[in-house]
């Protein structure tokens, strides 16, 4: 995946919390039996920490409290998404949103911009607190994105997958698909607590990766506000691949064979790493969100 060098990133969609302490007390992530459980029970890109039973409460972090902010000033162009890890997560927010926005007008709708917060080991959010065990996930109570970047790493030490910048595409474009499905008014009906692999939430789930490959069918010639041509000038075949093995290794029955040993459909959340392969693959190949009604 690569990035034209000219175009101004526009960091005012993500919000660096990075190293700043939210009230509540020491992180306790990272490691040991009790992140691998609370990963089985996140299940990944899921909505909200709510779901985990986490604790609310908590006051949101003051945004002027937090003397990181590093993406504000380390962030300004294409060439420091080439060359920086969270500044390719910037470049990736504003690509996935200056599509859907553009798309939503093509809709006559209006495209509510979400920023993405990054964050490092505990975060208070609308939806309650979270660790960075319970992975990336979006957040419908204040709209927003939650992503602690150590998470990609875990991505491929934990999860096996083979990693790389689009991996970490698909996972921000998957989390912008909530988004999408929040404002379309899909996300708060199919939030009724049940699981299973014909439940709403493994068709939200899997409506979401088709979300993110609708994008990725647009990544190259979604025009950038700054300069009018794209943002992202190139995704390979190799990066596609990155993303369908992304989109696997986070698969339910994936993740339940490596870590309870056995696979068990009626617990599902998010469906199976052939169903999240073949959702991304329908909507990268076709580019169109219509072809993404999973609940049909
Ligand atoms: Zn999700």
């Amino acid at each position: 995946m690569q990035f034209d060098d000219d175009a101004d990133l526009d960091t005012s969609e993500v919000r660096d919390v990075r190293g700043s302490r939210v009230p509540g007390g020491r992180a306790t992530v990272g490691g040991g039996i009790a992140g691998v459980i609370a990963l089985i029970l996140g299940l990944l890109f899921g909505v909200g920490p709510d779901q985990l039973g986490l604790s609310s409460g908590d006051p949101a972090p003051d945004a002027t409290a937090s003397s990181a902010a590093q993406v504000a000033r380390e962030c300004r162009t294409g060439r420091d998404a080439n060359t920086k890890d969270d500044c390719r997560i910037v470049a990736v927010v504003n690509s996935v949103q200056d599509y859907w926005d553009q798309e939503f007008t093509r809709r006559d709708a209006q495209y509510a911009t979400a920023r993405t917060v990054l964050f490092t080991d505990r975060i208070s959010t609308a939806c309650g607190s979270a660790t960075s065990a319970v992975g990336p996930f979006y957040c419908p109570g204040d709209r927003q994105v939650y992503l602690d970047l150590g998470f990609f790493d875990e991505l491929r030490t934990k999860f096996g997958s083979s990693g790389g910048p689009f991996a970490q595409a698909y996972v921000v474009a998957h989390e912008y698909g909530h988004h999408v499905q929040n404002q379309m008014g899909t996300l708060g009906r199919t939030q009724d607590g049940r699981t299973g692999e014909n439940s709403n939430a493994v068709k939200a789930e899997l409506q979401a990766d088709c979300y993110a490959g609708v994008w990725a069918n647009h990544a190259t010639t979604t025009p950038d506000e700054s300069t009018g041509r794209p943002l992202i000038t190139e995704v390979t075949r190799a990066d596609i691949r990155d993303g369908l093995d992304a989109a696997a290794s986070v698969g339910d029955d994936r993740i339940q064979e490596k870590f309870q040993g056995r696979v068990t459909p009626e617990s599902w959340t998010h469906g199976s790493a052939a169903q999240r392969q073949e959702w991304f693959t329908t909507g990268f190949g076709s580019g169109d969100m219509a072809d993404c009604d999973t609940f049909r």
